[in-house]
């Protein structure tokens, strides 16, 4: 369909790693600017796969599929960032992976995360690494309590990680993660949770969407406010760091950056991922262009699309049994549901969201 040389243009076909709903939202979004999307995942029935032309079963590890894989595909991008460095060289010797393998590296590892981000002068919580006994005492002695102890790698969704309170003990807490290579974090009395997605093109142009509120329940995700209700002073620092983390990351795709709001209006880097973000799932129904759609422009070499709030929304993710909100929200006009066809609604398992609009 013509386009520079650097245009994947529609028709093409995007190889997307993983098969949980950001894969499905993003397989949506691509098929509505004509693309084709081959998810690559280890299960059978996955939510992406439900939605896509073409699915590969296939692990990580497995060199012969990924190989046909990236032989199948125009670009790859991924849903999740716990890829090791060895299956995205296999796949990047035969075609783009983007966002690149930098980006992942960092984001997959919490003191990598914040040594990046201290390299550009942005706050984080005061942080030690633990990776030992030795290392627990002397990190718990210099950061105080309360603190989180939070595993480096593979945590998500609260998991992975542990409060220390008075009286407790650094070194069980440790012990209690599997002795896993830790950072020690200083509890952040936060007056408020944020993220801000921002979107790279493949030529270096960058959009921000607005800072939104994150509210979370047992370390998960439950509510997001579009936008957040920030001092203009608030939402352009945490604008500013999300726009310098992906730029200096080099990111072809986008950066989802959550950030603290502290009591005395500073803003704290908590973690980033090089993909599409749960608290960015507004964006379907209440932004010029959603953070999928965002992501599909910018791998493939498009402008990228406007990020204008249509209307100011609320993001209710429905976790486990929650699903059944399903019915309310069906009968609610400014309600907009996302179902993601997962069929056991087991404890803490994201199965859908739901987006109302707040117009007045
Ligand atoms: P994380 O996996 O780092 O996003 O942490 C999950 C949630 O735990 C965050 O969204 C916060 O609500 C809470 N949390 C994590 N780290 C801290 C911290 N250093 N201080 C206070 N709350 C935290």
């Amino acid at each position: 369909m013509g386009g520079s040389a650097s245009t994947i243009a529609p028709g093409a076909t995007i190889g997307i790693l993983g098969g949980g709903q950001l894969g499905r939202m993003i397989a949506q979004a691509a098929a509505r600017l004509g693309y084709r999307c081959h998810i690559y995942c280890p299960e059978t029935d996955s939510p992406a796969a439900q939605v896509a032309s073409r699915h590969t079963i296939g692990g990580l590890e497995d060199e012969t599929r990924l190989r046909e894989f990236a032989a199948a595909v125009d670009v790859v991008t991924y849903e999740f960032e716990n890829i090791p460095a060895g299956p995205v060289e296999i796949l990047a010797e035969i075609v783009p992976v983007r966002p690149n393998a930098r980006a992942l590296r960092v984001a997959q590892d919490r003191m990598e995360e914040k040594r990046f981000a201290a390299t550009l002068g942005i706050a984080t919580a005061p942080w030690l690494p633990v990776r030992s006994e030795a290392e627990a005492q002397a990190a718990i002695a210099t950061i105080g309590r309360p603190a989180m102890l939070k595993t480096a790698r593979l945590g998500y969704d609260g998991k992975g990680q542990v409060k220390i309170g008075a009286g407790e003990d650094a070194t069980a807490a440790w012990r209690g993660l599997g002795g896993a290579p830790c950072v020690l974090e200083g509890f952040v009395d936060f007056a408020m949770e944020i993220s801000v997605i921002v979107a790279r093109g493949l030529d270096g142009a960058m959009l921000a969407y607005p800072a939104v509120e994150n509210r979370h329940k047992n370390g998960i995700l439950d509510v997001t406010i579009a936008p957040a209700d920030l001092a203009p002073a608030i939402a352009a620092a945490a604008r500013d760091a999300a726009l310098r983390l992906t730029q200096a990351l080099d990111i072809v795709g986008l950066l989802a950056v959550e950030m603290f709001v502290a009591r005395d209006g500073g803003v704290l880097v908590n973690e980033m991922a090089p993909r599409p973000h749960n608290s960015g799932h507004w964006t379907l129904d209440a932004c010029a262009t959603s953070q999928f759609e965002q992501l599909v422009r910018a791998i493939c070499g498009l402008k990228l699309g406007g990020v204008d709030v249509l209307c100011p929304a609320i993001m209710q993710n429905l976790i486990g049994a929650e699903v059944e909100h399903w019915r309310a929200a069906i009968e609610d006009p400014r309600a907009k549901l996302h179902l993601y066809g997962k069929t056991a609604a087991r404890p803490g398992r994201k199965m859908g969201h739901v987006t109302r609009l707040l117009r007045p």
